[in-house]
């Protein structure tokens, strides 16, 4: 322990939720802030500081996100990333109407393959996709994968108040599914329903609001029947899952007793227990949280293979908290797990 060089000789540290902007997107935040026409209010509080703030927090993230070359690489090198899975910044294209969200989506999606092939050994990239257009989000997805070599798919949770547990958006699942990659599901800040007491004491952003509004949403894609439906669909969960890891007894238990009592007519029956697509299904990435009894408690029940090591680059970008990840209590193989092989396994990254 503590030997930082033969832990880089033992293992590459891939960092799996790393996010990125084109600045035509964050020209367009700006234009829909000062629209009037913008009805998230999610959107408003977090575009609203980022575009306008003129903090160091703001001013260095705006500047990153739209880097995919010197200062990225110059970061990842001064902490000992080897290599980022890139994926666009929430919300992406998904506080969009469908026909900008569309044209924005392959735009960013032509602009992160171009820096892939510029650093192919140190960048991967996630399709991003308009949901506001399903068949269309389905035909992006598989361009990304089968064109550009991208090796996943990033939904930044809510599209205009509207989750994947509908129905209308399983043409993604089924894309997904059929060219076997993951759908990062990263947090977006609560939608209109869900965000007013949160926002109302500053509790909207990733303090907490992220995961409220993330950890529901994939909840509730189990609960609708998503993998039952698309048994073979992998979903990967930022910030140690969403705290959802910690629930896996309660969810068991509340969800059989609301089944039994048939409380909601339209809550049907699953094939196995709730915990059970929480471990089979969902994987889950650090991004944030270095933090060992969480970490090691995540190994724990989930096991260590669905376990992932993540910065959340350029949002939570502190060099110590690589060394902190280093030192999390494990062996040598589930290190090597935690830091390189769960990602190559997931993401497909063997053959790159
Ligand atoms: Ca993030």
């Amino acid at each position: 322990m503590g030997d930082s060089v033969s832990f880089i000789d033992a293992y590459r540290r891939i960092a799996t939720e790393e996010a990125f902007a084109p600045p035509e997107m964050l020209r367009m935040y700006r234009e829909l802030l000062a629209s009037g026409r913008n009805d998230d209010p999610g959107f408003m509080s977090m575009w609203g500081f980022y575009s306008g703030s003129r903090s160091e927090r703001a001013t260095f993230i705006i500047e990153r996100l739209q880097d995919l070359d010197a200062h990225r690489i110059a970061d990842m090198d001064a902490t000992g990333i080897s290599m980022q899975v890139v994926s666009l910044t929430s919300p992406g294209v998904q506080v969009f109407d469908a026909e900008t969200a569309k044209s924005l989506s392959v735009l960013a999606n032509d602009q992160l393959a171009d820096a892939v092939r510029r650093h192919p050994q140190r960048f991967v990239g996630l399709a991003a996709c308009a949901p506001q257009d399903p068949a269309h989000a389905a035909q992006e997805i598989e361009r990304c994968v089968r064109t550009l070599g991208f090796r996943g798919v990033i939904i930044n949770s809510h599209t205009r108040h509207e989750y994947l547990n509908d129905a209308k958006f399983w043409e993604i699942c089924e894309a997904a599914e059929a060219l076997d990659v993951p759908i990062y599901l990263h947090p977006n800040t609560p939608s209109r329903g869900m965000i007013q007491p949160l926002l109302e004491r500053g509790l909207d952003g990733a303090i907490y609001g992220f995961a409220v509004e993330t950890g529901m949403h994939a909840l509730s894609m189990i609960t609708a029947g998503v993998f039952d439906r698309f048994p073979k669909l992998k979903l990967v969960l930022g910030h140690l899952g969403e705290a959802l890891p910690f629930w896996l007894y309660r969810l068991d238990y509340m969800h059989q007793a609301s089944i039994r009592a048939n409380r909601y007519p339209f809550l049907k029956p699953l094939r196995q227990p709730v915990s059970a697509y929480l471990r089979e299904n969902v994987y889950v990435t650090t991004s944030g949280m270095p933090w060992a009894p969480a970490i090691r408690f995540c190994q724990e029940v989930l096991g260590d293979t669905h376990v992932l090591y993540a910065m959340d680059y350029p949002y939570q970008y502190v060099a110590a908290e690589v060394a902190a990840s280093d030192e999390v209590p494990m062996d040598a193989e589930c290190r090597r797990r935690f830091f390189q092989t769960n990602a190559e396994a997931l993401f497909g990254l063997e053959a790159h």
